[in-house]
């Protein structure tokens, strides 16, 4: 019942001039895709071309992070306001690369989620443990903690424009994908956990992606799994082709 969702997540990557090089290989692609939803999130300088080559089509555009403040004197920041105005439908929010480099925390995804939401964007709002915590046996804890501090305080209208991405930071670029059961299980978890939250029917309704080493060869058994909701794709989202044969896991 729950749609899923295939976002893929270009990091610093990709011109403008290959922006449009790869949508121009990818919509072809798609012709006959109607199973899910398609996200991709372009670095900010290629938003309102990827937005313009992909009107029309099954595809929305995301950014990859956004500022809290509606405008004002914040060097290097970016509002909502200007994102809905690019093109964009979503945005990536609490990224562990933003945690790790940039000094993400839960406080600060939990104000950016806000402004995502009041301005009209959905948001996908990244979670997961590093190595050292998973190691150490709380990765589940540590888990439970980013989207009780970061997702606990919306209203339930709020929360449907929201899907959880479980991107284990030991997966990431790493080439380990996490199991299949490894996954299933804290997204089991990670649903408990909004069940405790906000009720039933909310924990039932809300998407939650993986995301970690992501490839064509191994989406179908992560996708076959009862509580993932779809893929958040970083290195394999960057050529059109694996993008594609992604998002036809079927
Ligand atoms: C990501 O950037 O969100 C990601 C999961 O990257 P990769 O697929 O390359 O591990």
């Amino acid at each position: 019942m729950r749609r899923p969702i295939i976002a893929g997540n270009w990091k610093m990557f990709k011109t403008i001039a290959e922006t449009r090089q790869f949508f121009d290989a990818l919509i072809p692609a798609l012709q006959d895709v109607e199973h899910c939803d398609i996200v991709v999130a372009p670095p900010f300088t290629a938003l309102a071309a990827a937005a313009e080559e992909a009107e029309g089509t099954r595809v929305s555009i995301s950014a990859q992070d956004v500022y809290w403040e509606p405008q004002g004197a914040f060097t290097g920041e970016i509002a909502v306001r200007m994102l809905v105005d690019a093109g964009c439908a979503f945005t990536i929010i609490g990224h562990s690369e933003r945690r790790q480099y940039f000094g993400e925390t839960d406080q600060t995804v939990e104000k950016k989620t806000r402004a995502a939401l009041k301005g009209g964007l959905d948001a996908i709002v990244c979670v997961g443990e590093s190595l050292e915590e998973r190691d150490g046996g709380s990765a589940a804890p540590v888990v439970r903690r980013q989207v009780q501090n970061g997702l606990g305080a919306f209203s339930e209208a709020e929360l449907s424009h929201v899907a959880i991405a479980y991107e284990p930071v030991w997966a990431i670029g790493t080439g380990r994908t996490a199991t299949p059961e490894i996954a299933e299980s804290m997204h089991a978890e990670i649903r408990k956990t909004v069940a405790e939250i906000y009720g039933n029917s909310a924990a039932v309704a809300i998407r939650i992606l993986y995301g970690g080493s992501v490839k064509p060869d191994n989406i179908k058994s992560l996708m076959d799994c009862e509580n993932i909701d779809g893929a958040l794709v970083g290195g394999a989202s960057l050529e059109a082709a694996s993008f594609a044969s992604i998002i036809k896991y079927r």
